[in-house]
């Protein structure tokens, strides 16, 4: 018998964070979850960090509002899809949404990772085997600048950056439009939308793949399809979320009317939410946060729900090495996951995605291998999780 002996919770914040930009890379929230044996596993969520600990922390007060922790310690840790059911159904009437599904989904992570190390078998084989040989990250790039032709120059030579360091697929963070507009740059003409596309295409060349995200920037379907038909041309692989999250019979419409993939889903929580906004809200893509949507065995269960009916799953990911080696396991096991999100460390600002895990997932040629070390196969560097610690 193992027994979940101790878990331990991390704020963790940039000295140099900027509440303004649209990064959430600057924290994270990390979980470390021992077993009695001495072994011990790792999850992150990507929410606010100081909620996140506190839910986990905070003793519980009744039948329907337990402690996340007072829940797990003294538990068999191998029986991970149970403490799901339990974690969710013992705070049911404190944590079913935000933060509560978030800390399940740190949770979660790191058990999966514990019994990677317990079992000594990469987390893909104990969810069931890998469908592939390799995955494929796709460079999520955040451009900087405090001008719109400083934001588009940006964009452009990370485009072409993360095309030399061998990515095969690339994402533009497009954020000038809408309530998430980069440094309160707001363009409301979508020429300038569809000019920055079209830059980045031409500096790239054909054989790359490109998405954008433009951050639930237009307020009903006809002005994003009228934006979208501009771009027709350019081949965008998917575009992320371009109406609010709420609006899925807007999305239903608009996704019949382009050819252009639909992608949504970085803050749906729970397996329920996901399949509603596949089955009413007609997406393409369905991208999942696999910290954020209740773990790897939620983010498991959308896979194959998405898998079944041919729609592709993207999980975003933003935060650090951590989550970006769930996302690699689970896309493992899922052939209809062409690409998961990569923030790469050389095109980021954020010190705490390019320092805290010690040895992270190698990407080499544009792919990374299958994992085959135990858990999640990652090390976090312990000095920097202390010294990120606030
Ligand atoms: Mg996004």
């Amino acid at each position: 018998m193992v027994k979940i002996s101790k878990i331990e919770t991390y704020s963790l914040l940039i000295p140099d964070f900027d509440s303004d930009a649209c990064s959430s890379a600057q924290d994270n929230f990390v979980v470390k979850i021992y077993a009695d044996n001495g072994l011990y596993g790792i999850g992150e969520s990507d929410t606010n960090p100081w909620g996140v600990k506190a839910i986990i922390d905070s003793p519980g007060t009744h039948a329907m509002g337990r402690g996340f922790a007072d829940i797990l310690i003294g538990k068999d840790p191998r029986n991970v899809e149970g403490l799901w059911h339990e974690l969710n159904e013992k705070t049911m009437m404190t944590s079913r949404r935000g933060l509560g599904i978030c800390a399940i989904g740190a949770i979660d992570m790191a058990l999966w990772d514990l019994c990677g190390k317990i079992y000594q078998q990469p987390v893909w084989k104990l969810l069931g085997g890998s469908k592939k040989n390799f995955i494929i990250p796709y460079a999520s790039l955040l451009p900087e600048g405090h001008t719109l032709n400083e934001y588009s120059e940006s964009l452009v030579n990370k485009t072409i950056k993360s095309k030399k360091l061998g990515f095969k697929a690339a994402k533009l963070e497009i954020c000038i439009k809408g309530p998430y507009s980069h440094n309160n740059l707001h363009i409301e003409d979508d020429t300038e939308f569809a000019k920055m596309v079209t830059l980045c295409r031409k500096a790239v060349g054909n054989d790359m793949v490109l998405m954008a995200d433009v951050a639930y920037a237009w307020s009903d379907w006809k002005s994003a399809l009228k934006a979208l038909n501009m771009i027709k041309e350019e081949n965008l692989y998917f575009i992320e979320t371009p109406l609010p999250i709420e609006d899925l019979e807007g999305s239903a419409k608009l996704a019949s009317r382009t050819d252009i993939r639909i992608a949504t889903g970085e803050m749906l929580q729970t397996r329920f939410e996901c399949f509603e906004t596949i089955e009413k809200g007609r997406v393409d893509v369905i991208q999942p946060d696999v910290g954020r949507v209740g773990g790897l065995t939620e983010a498991k269960r959308v896979c194959d729900y998405a898998e079944d009916r041919g729609i592709l799953v993207v999980p975003h990911c933003w935060k650090s090495a951590i989550g970006i080696a769930a996302s690699t396991h689970l896309s493992a096991t899922t052939l209809s996951c062409p690409y998961i999100e990569f923030l790469p460390k050389e095109l980021a600002e954020s010190q705490l995605r390019k320092d805290l895990v010690l040895e992270e997932l190698p990407v080499i040629d544009g792919k990374i291998h299958l994992p085959e070390k135990p858990g999640l196969g990652i090390e976090l560097n312990e000095e920097k999780l202390k010294q990120y610690n606030v």
